[in-house]
């Protein structure tokens, strides 16, 4: 029985039950037209110190002028610190929340705002160390471990890229690859699994130490002690900064503070996930409930 009950077990993705090749599909093609060229603020604010708090306030968002509105009235206040899981279908407006946080986009109107500075006063540089957006799309690039590592600090020592990676555990698998850390991740014998791309994204997030994290979780599967690995890394990075996870796996979601259930473009439910799953007749609820018999479905079947 326990099995059944151990969160990390719990390796269902809310992917599986949501998404469609088609989505998938529009989303490539939505990535491949985005090239977010947005203005710098003539005179930037400075941040000083980011803490990682996050507001919404009266935000509408429409892809263009000709486009479906996407978020119709979205305030959202995340305190500092804070873990929030984002779950809803897919088209939900789900990434898009996350894109306005990183300023891949502006408001159509209201605004966007970290630490009480609208995000579109600050400057692009400093935007970018404070807020760093693991996709996944963007989890591996061309060239070493390392520099893949290194990407948001470029000026980090050999001894601080291997200590990041050691504390999301990365570090021997990447010392047993045929160059350890100067292992191409493109070539032949570079080749990392899924997880091992995931570590690697995590290990430059730690790196890179920003105020707010913004975490597109992976959707492809892997093996269970993968997938713990996986999710102590996940916790080790959580911690001390504000994260907004596009979560896919219950066990995400339930080490979040804070679970927003999206859909059309609103939040329709926001509570701690222990909370909503009590919320009887609750779309998290329901949805909790609609996990747990698949995987027990599926674990019946092996
Ligand atoms: P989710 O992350 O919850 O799946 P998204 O934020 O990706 O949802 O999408 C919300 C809506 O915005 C969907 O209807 C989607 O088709 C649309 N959309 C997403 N990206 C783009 C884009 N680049 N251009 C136009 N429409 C987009």
């Amino acid at each position: 029985l326990r099995r059944f009950y151990d969160p990390l077990d719990d390796m269902a993705m809310f992917a599986n039950a949501y998404s469609s090749a088609a989505a998938a599909l529009e989303k490539i093609s939505g990535l491949l037209e985005e090239v977010p060229e947005l203005p710098e603020p003539a005179t930037p604010v400075p941040l000083a110190r980011p803490r990682g708090e996050i507001r919404f306030a009266g935000v509408e968002f429409r892809y263009g002028p000709r486009t479906p509105v996407v978020l119709p009235a979205f305030d959202l206040h995340v305190p500092a610190g804070q873990t929030v899981a984002l779950v809803g279908p897919t088209g939900a407006g789900k990434s898009t929340i996350a894109k306005l946080v990183a300023r891949f986009y502006d408001p159509t109107t209201g605004t966007v705002s970290l630490d009480g500075v609208n995000v579109r006063d600050v400057a692009d540089a400093e935007l970018r160390r404070a807020v760093v957006m693991v996709t996944q799309e963007n989890f591996l690039f061309s060239g070493s471990v390392a520099d893949n590592i290194a990407l948001g600090r470029p000026d980090a020592s050999h001894a601080e890229i291997e200590a990041a990676a050691a504390a999301v555990g990365a570090h021997e698998f990447i010392a047993a690859l045929p160059k350890g850390y100067d292992t191409d991740v493109r070539k032949r014998g570079g080749r990392l699994s899924a997880g091992q791309r995931q570590l690697v994204a995590f290990a430059r997030a730690f790196l890179a130490d920003p105020a707010v994290l913004v975490l597109d979780e992976a959707t492809s599967s892997m093996d269970i002690p993968t997938e713990r690995a996986v999710q102590a890394a996940l916790e080790t990075v959580l911690a001390e900064r504000t994260a907004l996870i596009i979560a896919h796996r219950l066990s995400t979601v339930l080490i979040a503070d804070r679970v927003l259930v999206v859909d059309g473009g609103r939040i329709v439910e926001d509570g701690p996930p222990r909370a909503l799953i009590a919320r009887a007749g609750g779309r998290f609820a329901d949805l909790h409930h609609a996990w747990r018999e698949s995987l027990a479905l599926q674990r019946q079947g092996d």
